[in-house]
């Protein structure tokens, strides 16, 4: 057999597996998964979903099977544009770019921004997807740290000022500020308002990747950084991943028409176009008001989950660890005394206890964080997922009962 490593082109190298994606296999194998943010199939308006197929054959077939332009078909811009200024984030049709799910939109960014060595920042922890996409362009990654009203923006003033102070600068900044992947925190309108500041000041782009908001849990939103950007320096990036089906794979970026024009050139030499069938279904999902009818749905679901995770991390968890109270999204994040190696721990979570999770030092820029992991409270059944956690909790006071021992002879 041929060796094929020899062929690799450098950039190969640098591709790393998700181990997010790795631990779906584990589904169903007895195994209670409390990794992927995988949405709950309840939450699948499957009925309607079906009616809407059945009718875009039957009525425009042919179209829907067509190819389509490469920023998505207008009307579905139009629909997006229409759909993100009611949630108070006003675009026109021409500022929206039909994506294949929010993953590709991070590739293009990356493709479009992204030379080797430019500094980006983000949160840290952040999103392995963005990670994985944008690490392959070989940024220096920056993390911020965050507290529980999100990103420290005095850390990241610090940050900015060091980096200045040695004649460099900041290019992108990547951010998640409501119901933040890994974390489920949420950034305050002030520290919203002081990043917005920064970023005129020193200079730079926003990544604003929200899949989450419509389902914050906590009242009313904060505003998005997008509507409060007044200069065109937010690019903002969404989906149906979370609130209609994953599945579809269509997401958006929303930003002024010349960085659009852009990415869309990028686009067509990464799926050429958005799936054209999808698009249709969207597109009639958004008009008859589906996808408004899912949120509050959403809400509900999520609430519920959310709440049966805390309950049973209040119930299960040893003392010495501790864990985020998300305001809405899909995942807690927890953090085990230091002794507490949860990288080491996965394959003893996995084979002998029957629980899936994804250790935190995956989300990290800096590989740090092995004392701390993320659940997902998005997938499996409320008794398995409190089933789940009281497994987890045992292997973590079992394993730090032993670190904590001293060493005998
Ligand atoms: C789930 C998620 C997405 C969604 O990705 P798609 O490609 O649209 O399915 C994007 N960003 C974050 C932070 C997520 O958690």
């Amino acid at each position: 057999m041929v060796e094929i490593d020899r062929y690799l082109s450098a950039r190969a190298g640098l591709l790393k597996a998700s181990q997010v994606r790795e631990l779906l296999k584990w589904i169903g194998k007895d195994v209670i998964s409390l990794g992927g943010g995988v949405p709950d199939p309840a939450s699948f308006p499957m009925g309607e979903i079906k009616l809407i197929v059945a009718e875009i054959l039957e009525e425009k077939g042919a179209a829907a099977l067509q190819y389509a332009p490469t920023e998505g078909i207008d009307e579905l811009r139009g629909e997006i544009a229409r759909f993100m200024t009611k949630r108070g984030l006003k675009a026109k049709a021409e500022n929206v770019l039909v994506t294949s799910g929010s993953q590709e939109a991070l590739e293009l960014i990356a493709r479009v921004f992204i030379d080797p060595g430019d500094l980006i920042v983000s949160e840290n922890p952040t999103y392995l997807g963005a990670l994985q996409a944008f690490n392959v362009y070989e940024p220096r990654m920056v993390g911020i740290p965050m507290d529980e009203e999100g990103l420290r923006v005095d850390a990241l003033e610090r940050e900015l000022r060091r980096i200045e102070s040695v004649s460099e600068r900041v290019k992108l900044a990547y951010l998640i500020p409501t119901c933040q992947n890994p974390t489920g925190r949420t950034a305050s309108l002030e520290r919203r308002k002081t990043l917005l500041e920064l970023v005129e000041v020193h200079d730079f782009l926003v990544v604003e990747d929200d899949p989450y908001s419509y389902f914050y849990l906590d009242g009313v939103e904060p505003p998005s950084l997008k509507s409060m950007d007044a200069s065109g320096r937010v690019i903002y990036v969404s989906t149906v991943s979370k609130i209609l089906a994953p599945g579809l794979r269509i997401g958006w970026v929303v930003a002024e028409e010349e960085i659009i024009e852009k990415l869309a050139i990028a686009k067509q030499g990464v799926t050429l176009q958005p799936p054209t069938l999808s698009m249709y279904v969207l597109l009639e999902a958004l008009k008859r008001g589906l996808v408004d009818r899912q949120i509050p749905k959403l809400k509900e679901i999520y609430r519920v989950r959310r709440d049966t995770m805390l309950e049973a991390l209040e119930t299960y968890m040893p003392v010495g660890v501790k864990w985020t109270r998300p305001s809405g999204g899909m995942f807690v994040w927890i953090e085990t005394p230091e002794s507490v190696d949860m990288d080491e721990l996965l394959p003893i979570a996995l084979t002998e206890y029957k629980v899936a999770y994804v250790p935190g030092s995956s989300f990290h820029v800096d590989g740090s964080g092995r004392n701390t992991a993320r659940l997902s409270f998005s997938y499996p059944p409320l008794n398995a997922m409190r089933e789940g956690v009281a497994r987890l909790a045992k292997l973590i006071a079992e394993r730090a009962a032993l670190r904590a021992e001293p060493v005998r002879n």
